[in-house]
């Protein structure tokens, strides 16, 4: 299969690593042949942190993880300083789903995407915070509480060191998480419950409406996001450039610097003092082979680690 012979696991590795920035960057990684073999393939394009999906993400039924695929995953990534590790939940969840049937599955399928967090040593898993549609909005925040603390009855997130991150959405009507208050409103719900922040999408807060493009709309953005959610409760962001228009609510991603948000609203981001401590992760497309590769590229080339902002050797040598 041709799209097979692309694959960047097939190819020789680096013959020296890739060099690496001052921010943790990197990409949604393809799990084909197994879920460990996701940390071969972002090494290979040059990450320094990942995300990957643990199951297949439009299915109910999940994959067994077994504790050799575990062991080698934990294995590279100490190798290759990949972290955090962020996996990102199966769409079909809505942990507000007002149907019985659907609420059941998204209890059981969130329980498993924890399990298989805590067995993979993920720092993160992402979920989308659901739809009310059929309820108040009221009624769908305490469904979703309610759900969540049902799924993580029993395991111990902070000894296993799992963040659930909340992601903001491109605003559809009925969404729980279309604004950075209600973003904020779901966290602070859950916080008694379990260890929860928020992973914030840049393609989503442009659709949403924000404005991130011009410089003065990305400080009172940013200004807003700290104000409501608080930057230190964002460790991930999404780096997604957007097909569509701002203000559109349409979620569709693009290349990093090829869309209607650009490349210096992450140039910004990326040299923001306040964002320091975050990973930022791209999940743009890949229309042509290697798009992930130059989507990762594009994002590093955008930190300014001093003069020479372009290509330079590796600051952290992987450990052997
Ligand atoms: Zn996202
Ligand atoms: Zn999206």
């Amino acid at each position: 299969m041709a799209r097979e012979q692309k694959d960047i696991l097939l190819q020789p590795g680096p013959l020296q690593p890739p060099w690496q920035t001052s921010r943790r960057i990197g990409i949604h990684t393809s799990t084909a042949g197994g879920v460990e073999t996701a940390a071969e393939r972002a090494y290979r394009l040059g990450c320094s942190t990942f995300q990957v999906f643990s199951s297949s993400p439009r299915q109910w039924k999940p994959y067994e993880l077994g504790g050799a695929q575990c062991e080698t995953m934990n294995r590279l990534r100490r190798q290759y300083d990949l972290k955090p590790l962020v996996i990102h939940a199966n769409y079909l969840i809505n942990m507000a789903s007002v149907t019985d049937e659907f609420y059941a599955k998204a209890i059981a399928a969130l329980r498993g995407e924890m399990e298989r967090g805590l067995n993979l040593c993920a720092e993160y898993l992402v979920l989308h915070p659901g739809s009310f549609r059929g309820l108040t909005r009221a009624q769908g925040l305490q469904r979703a509480a309610e759900g969540i603390a049902r799924a993580v009855e029993g395991l111990d997130l902070a000894r296993g060191g799992l963040t659930l991150l909340i992601e903001n959405t491109a605003g559809a009507e009925f969404s729980l998480g279309g604004s950075f208050e209600q973003v904020a409103e779901l966290i602070a719900i859950l916080e008694p419950i379990l260890p929860v922040a928020a992973c914030i999408d840049t393609c989503h807060i442009h659709v949403a409406g924000y404005d991130i493009v011009s410089n003065e709309g990305y400080l009172l953005t940013l200004q807003h996001l700290d104000e409501t959610v608080g930057l230190k409760n964002v460790p991930v962001w999404h780096c997604n450039d957007a097909k569509a228009a701002r203000g559109s609510k349409l979620d569709r991603h693009q290349h990093i610097a090829q869309g209607t948000v650009g490349a210096e609203p992450f140039r910004r981001l990326l040299n923001d003092r306040r964002t320091a401590h975050a990973a930022f992760i791209a999940e743009t497309p890949i229309d042509q082979p290697g798009d992930d590769l130059r989507n990762v590229e594009a994002l590093k080339k955008l930190v300014d680690d001093g003069a020479s902002a372009g290509r330079k050797p590796a600051r952290r040598k992987p450990r052997s």
